[in-house]
């Protein structure tokens, strides 16, 4: 069994398309607006910031604000405050699979593409603290900057569903191995070892 081991966060140890649709649906409830409205609105904030390492949830709940005269506030509050939502998005295997290393002395850590304010908070949410402590839990709007890669450890395993992440970290950081988490059963090719749960982590000869 690996001693240290890292996790991408959204799209590996939570269903992140799963939790946004949930987040949509929130929203359209709190503001009294359609499910088609919110994502017209997403879909024209995500335009309007030009840059996806742009995004915050609070550019957000403005963007909603003034094109719908919705409260920003009211907005936020499904982002940042009432979340207990949030844990119901992480995948099946998780707990079971984090617990699992823990009990085997694994050291483990997040390393996450995002703006740091709700990712904080859906971390937090998502229960995986349980086992990860936040002083390995990194965060940044965009992790392939090199002063964050160079924030993971040495000779750690990497687990990503991003495979940019992963070939980047192959040619920059060779001391980390990289593991493909191929939970869409993506046809790609990647010249790496892959797995489609982290239960393969526990279990599979080719990931351990
Ligand atoms: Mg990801």
């Amino acid at each position: 069994m690996r001693s240290h081991i890292f996790f991408d966060f959204d799209r590996t140890l939570i269903d992140t398309d799963a939790l946004k649709a949930e987040q949509a649906h929130r929203i359209a409830k709190i503001t009294q607006l359609s499910v088609e409205d919110i994502h017209a609105g997403m879909r024209q904030y995500i335009d309007s910031i030009q840059n996806h390492l742009l995004f915050s949830v609070e550019g957000y709940a403005q963007f909603l604000s003034d094109l719908y005269g919705v409260s920003p506030g009211d907005v936020l509050k499904i982002y940042l405050t009432d979340c207990n939502y949030i844990a119901d998005y992480v995948f099946p295997e998780v707990y079971e699979v984090l617990q699992t290393l823990s009990e085997n002395n694994v050291e483990m850590g997040i390393y996450s593409t995002a703006n740091p304010g709700h990712q904080r908070i859906k971390v937090e949410h998502s229960g995986v603290l349980k086992y990860i402590p936040w002083h390995k839990v990194v965060i940044a709007p965009n992790k392939l900057a090199p002063e964050i890669v160079a924030k993971v450890p040495n000779k750690v395993t990497l687990i990503d569903d991003d495979l940019e992440v992963l070939t980047t970290f192959q040619r920059v950081r060779p001391d980390v191995e990289v593991l493909w988490i191929n939970r869409k059963q993506s046809m790609s090719s990647f010249s790496g070892k892959m797995i489609y749960s982290l239960r393969e982590l526990l279990t599979s000869e080719s990931a351990v």
